[in-house]
């Protein structure tokens, strides 16, 4: 019910189907509305893959006509009523299961109850909650040591205990959940995912072995989970088709966004965009405006559509005359932008990003170095990830989670300053040197002989293994 969840399943149901399996996408009207194209074209190549429609509850649970997707969601407080409707999803995903009778289930994390539907059918449900090792080590150890309690203030670092690194955090930065001393909807919601996590079969990541080792180790080893990494999942998009269409409608013609790609140098425009869900005040608008034009930097800037509904339009926060004095040098999308498809051209020497996993991993894929400006969710740990362990990133000083603020977060001066450290500087070619060999070693992961290829070939082998074993005992 999130771009940044449904995207990467669809990949991973391709991925699939592509190893000859029968692969069924469960999604709602609209959710199923952004993949239709993409399965329809996997379809007419003959892969076995399909997507089956449940009708969202939005009425029953108190939301709009439409809101089934969590970028719909305009303020916090309609959160508990989209879970309630996520919740009602149970029941008619059970009937469905019960027709179609697959050998597994992948089911989100946000679908805690899926495991034990899936124990209903004697099937193994497999977890995926679309982040990387880095994030699910960071929490689980926040959650068992808490850390956090033992500062005397919001802004007071602390080191996360246990990790391969020494990683800082400090209060600000961490979900609200985690910090809650009284349980509510949202906390109970967010323990039954972590038990749904435990009680699986077993945890699909989308992280390539080569990224994060240590932690895919810490994962498995101290964690005790059993997990395939089997991504980066965006690289099974080959085509243009397939990278312009992924996830939703572009609003910007590819043929006209590579043209305008086309006529400049290599590694000199900055794409700035930060996910399907956020949302920037128009003064935090504003401050990137003047950030990027004093920058200099050819630019492509992603602006969502509901960060104009939301402030009003643009006339309001974009500087008089910026479109027009940018022309040739910046590019604003208004609305969704074929990500991968930018990110991939080699003109691209530099992402702004909110450090969602999708988002990190695609820059991390495409060989981009990364201005890191975390906003909420589990993005300050993926922030840590890129500018202090793989060191291919710039953060731009975002101190405390800010989804829902309406005050200016970042200061032009600072973002001008890392856009500046990160396309022109001494450290520009260093940066851009690790991002490179970590580009190369995505794309061999992901090759026949690689690590999240043979990953994919071990769960298959043993989904069918699990598959041929019940059959045989049902024949004894
Ligand atoms: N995305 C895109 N175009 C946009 C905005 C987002 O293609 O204009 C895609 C992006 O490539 C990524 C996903 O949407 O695959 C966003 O997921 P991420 O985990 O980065 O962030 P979230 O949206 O969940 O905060």
């Amino acid at each position: 019910m999130a771009h940044g969840h449904l995207i990467p399943i669809i990949d991973m149901a391709r991925l699939f189907a592509r190893r000859g399996v029968k692969a069924t996408i469960v999604s709602t009207p609209l959710n199923a509305a952004l993949c239709s194209k993409t399965i329809e074209r996997d379809r007419q190549l003959g892969l076995d893959i399909s997507i089956q429609i449940i009708k969202f509850p939005s009425a029953e649970a108190g939301l709009p006509e439409g809101c089934e997707n969590i970028s719909a969601i305009t303020s916090p407080d309609m959160l508990p009523n989209f879970f309630k409707a996520i919740g009602m999803l149970q029941q008619p995903l059970e009937q469905l299961l019960e027709e179609c009778h697959p050998s597994c289930l992948v089911a989100d994390m946000m679908f805690p109850w899926a495991t034990e539907a899936a124990n209903k059918l004697g099937i193994p449900r497999l977890f995926f909650n679309g982040t990387s090792f880095f994030a699910m080590c960071v929490f689980d150890s926040l959650k068992r040591h808490e850390p956090h309690k033992r500062v005397d203030s919001d802004s007071e670092p602390f080191t996360v205990p246990g990790l391969p690194d020494q990683i800082k955090l400090t209060r600000l930065q961490l979900p609200t959940y985690l910090k809650e001393t009284t349980e509510n909807e949202f906390t109970k919601l967010m323990d039954q995912i972590s038990q749904s996590e435990l009680r699986s079969y077993g945890v699909i990541m989308n992280s390539f072995n080569e990224l994060e080792p240590a932690y895919s180790e810490h994962y498995r080893k101290e964690m005790g989970r059993k997990a395939w990494q089997i991504g980066p999942l965006s690289l099974c998009n080959g085509d243009m088709e397939d990278k312009a269409g992924r996830g939703n409608v572009s609003s910007i013609d590819e043929h006209e966004c590579l043209r305008w790609l086309a006529n400049k140098k290599d590694n000199s425009v900055l794409y700035i965009c930060f996910g399907s869900v956020f949302n920037l005040p128009g003064t935090q608008l504003l401050e990137i405006a003047l950030a990027l034009e004093a920058s200099g930097q050819n630019f492509i800037w992603v602006v969502r559509k509901g960060e104009l509904t939301k402030h009003a339009d643009k006339e309001e926060w974009l500087p008089e005359g910026f479109e027009k004095r940018m022309e040739g040098k910046g590019l604003i999308v208004w609305g969704w932008a074929p990500q991968v498809l930018i990110l991939d051209h080699k003109a691209v020497g530099g992402f702004m990003t909110h450090c969602g996993w999708n988002s990190t991993l695609e820059g991390v894929t495409a060989g981009v170095p990364m201005v890191t400006w975390p906003l909420g969710a589990e993005q300050f740990g993926n922030e840590k990830l890129i500018t202090d362990v793989l060191k291919i990133g710039i953060g731009v000083g975002t101190q405390e989670w800010s989804r829902y603020e309406k005050k200016i977060i970042v200061r032009k001066e600072d973002i001008e300053k890392a856009i500046a450290q990160l396309m022109a500087s001494d450290e520009t070619e260093e940066i851009r040197n690790r991002a490179r060999e970590l580009k190369e070693m995505a794309r061999r992961a992901t090759e026949e002989g690689g690590s999240s290829f043979a990953d994919l070939t071990a769960l298959v082998e043993e989904l069918r293994a699990l598959e041929t074993s019940k059959r045989e005992r049902k024949v004894h």
